[in-house]
């Protein structure tokens, strides 16, 4: 998703400084854990013409995992009326904002069914607003607010495939998750409309929108495939939205789809809506804030971010919420990619270096990427997750170079396609790729906080040059290693290995006078900054 930058600020300065940089790069540290395993969900959902009253049938295959009964995460605003296993009535158990549902046999495969009803949490999750003409319904998931509504495992690491059967008055479209498959007139003014989506898929991107809404079809994005892309808006918002933000969303799909791998899933929206974000990468069915719709402040970059996730947080997910960089720095990250490929060099660098600015700036730097100490959710947005990850990525980029670095990341993309994975799995999967191991690359990256503050002096010295490289960031960063640091020495580009220590000295064989004008990484590869006395 994309959060607009007063809230970065206010995410910043939630933010205490601790040190938790020791764990692993497969530490699972938020304790969310299910005995079962969930395959498909279909819900039906029935969306009211006034007020806020749902009521729903959420019915769900199981793989079983032979332990105890399911549980499944409803909040207790929703009402349950009744409950079947296999078919069979069952006595339920409601255990806070968990329902149990007793199993006879725990192995093999099951199928429950659970109806109930009720408000939603005001402003969270489902968010029902105004009435007749300016009616709409978003969902609104993200990071476990599906529960307010949908009876699921609401976690990411339990994906799973989704049909719905939504029931909503007559005159709205309806898009959810997947590709539509009947739209029925039903007595009482009212239609249903039904989409699939057999990919698993996290739990935090399933949803619905309702609304008067205008499809704007787009070209197809033809790569492998061609993939058919469409904008949903407010009528009276839809030429901004085509000429503007998303004149390019189909070249979007089609350049990942060139780059990383095939489009995940069968086709794309790109939907006007009520989500608290900027952007909320749901699969499929991408929600965008619509007052900066409005406003007319959408960006394509924001197109390219979310487009983005459809590869990276939603067909491979996270397993664990602190790990949440495999989504959001990949999506910033591959905002840049885009840019790169629109607009060139100039562009990708300019984004660059504003992130490196943002990063240098947030509180949040004093804290790793992996930061095992939060266990607030939202405090995991902030600008370790999404810029300092994508800093990583592009470092990774100019160490490892880009034939290796591409076909690392369809390698990793294709592994973990429809599945979780933990940052550990991508360092894996990126060494074999560089034929190196990254290790330490990763290790230095995801668990320490800061970067690199760099001092340069160079001296003439016994008919050589001496450089040296003093690293003056707070103790408490760490140190840091670049095997590939090029310096520009005048016009002379040279390649040094800045060592994991305080002072690096290096002797260049060198002819004339000390250079006058010395630039550290001239191509902004690293994450550093350079102070002092050059
Ligand atoms: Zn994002």
């Amino acid at each position: 998703m994309t959060v607009t930058r007063s809230r970065w600020l206010a995410v910043g300065l939630l933010l205490t400084p601790s040190a938790g940089w020791t764990q692993a790069l497969s530490g699972r540290w938020d304790h969310e854990r299910y005995r079962h395993d969930a395959l498909r969900y279909d819900i039906g959902i029935s969306l009211p013409d006034t007020g806020s009253q749902i009521s729903a049938t959420v019915v769900t295959r199981w793989k079983l995992s032979g332990a105890g009964p399911i549980v499944v995460d409803l909040d207790d605003a929703m009402t349950v009326r009744a409950a079947s296993v296999n078919g069979a009535a069952v006595a339920w158990r409601r255990l806070g904002d968990q329902v149990e549902l007793p199993l006879r046999d725990t192995r093999g495969e099951a199928t429950t069914s659970l109806s109930y009803d009720g408000v939603p949490l005001e402003g969270n999750g489902l968010l029902l607003r105004g009435a007749g003409a300016t009616r709409t319904a978003f969902g609104d998931n993200w990071p476990n607010r599906a529960h307010l509504w949908i009876a699921s495992h609401d976690h990411p690491a339990d994906k799973a495939a989704v049909a719905w059967s939504v029931e909503a008055p007559a005159g709205y479209s309806v898009v959810a998750n997947g590709t539509l498959q009947h739209v029925d007139t039903l007595p009482g003014g009212r239609v249903r409309w039904r989409f699939d989506n057999p990919e698993p898929i996290p739990v935090y991107t399933f949803v619905v929108g309702m609304a008067r809404l205008a499809e704007t079809r787009l070209a197809p994005a033809c790569a492998d495939r061609c993939v058919p892309v469409s904008v949903w808006s407010y009528p009276e918002d839809s030429a901004f939205a085509v000429d503007g933000p998303f004149h390019r969303a189909g070249d979007i799909v089609a350049f990942f789809s060139q780059q990383i791998a095939p489009f995940p899933y069968r086709e794309l929206r790109h939907v006007e809506s009520s989500t608290m974000y900027g952007g909320m990468e749901n699969s499929t069915a991408i929600f965008y804030d619509e007052k900066a719709w409005r406003e007319r402040r959408t960006r394509e970059s924001v197109v390219a971010h979310e487009t983005m996730h459809q590869w990276f947080g939603d067909a491979v997910t996270e397993a664990d919420w602190h790990h949440v960089w495999l989504s959001e720095s990949f999506a910033t990250w591959g905002a840049n990619l885009w840019a790169q490929h629109a607009y060139g060099d100039s562009a990708m660098r300019a984004g660059m270096a504003r992130e490196r600015d943002e990063i240098i700036q947030s509180p949040a730097t004093d804290q790793p990427i992996l930061d095992s100490t939060i266990t607030e959710k939202w405090r995991l947005l902030n600008t370790n997750t999404y810029q300092k990850g994508g800093w990583l990525l592009h470092s990774l980029r100019g160490l490892i170079g880009d034939s290796a670095f591409f076909h690392g990341l369809t390698a990793y993309f294709r592994e973990y396609q429809h599945k979780n994975a933990l940052s550990s799995d991508f360092a894996r999967v990126m060494g074999r790729a560089a034929k190196q191991d990254l290790t330490w690359f990763f290790r230095q990256g995801l668990l320490q906080p800061g970067y690199p503050v760099l001092s340069v002096t160079t001296a003439l010295a016994g008919g050589g040059l001496t450089v040296t490289l003093r690293q003056t960031q707070k103790a408490g960063w760490g140190l840091y290693r670049i095997p590939n640091l090029a310096l520009l020495l005048d016009d002379r580009r040279v390649r040094v290995k800045l060592q994991p220590a305080t002072v690096t000295r290096v002797r260049l064989p060198w002819h004339g006078p000390v250079p006058e004008r010395v630039s550290v990484d001239p191509d902004a590869w690293w994450l550093l900054t350079v102070t002092g006395d050059q």
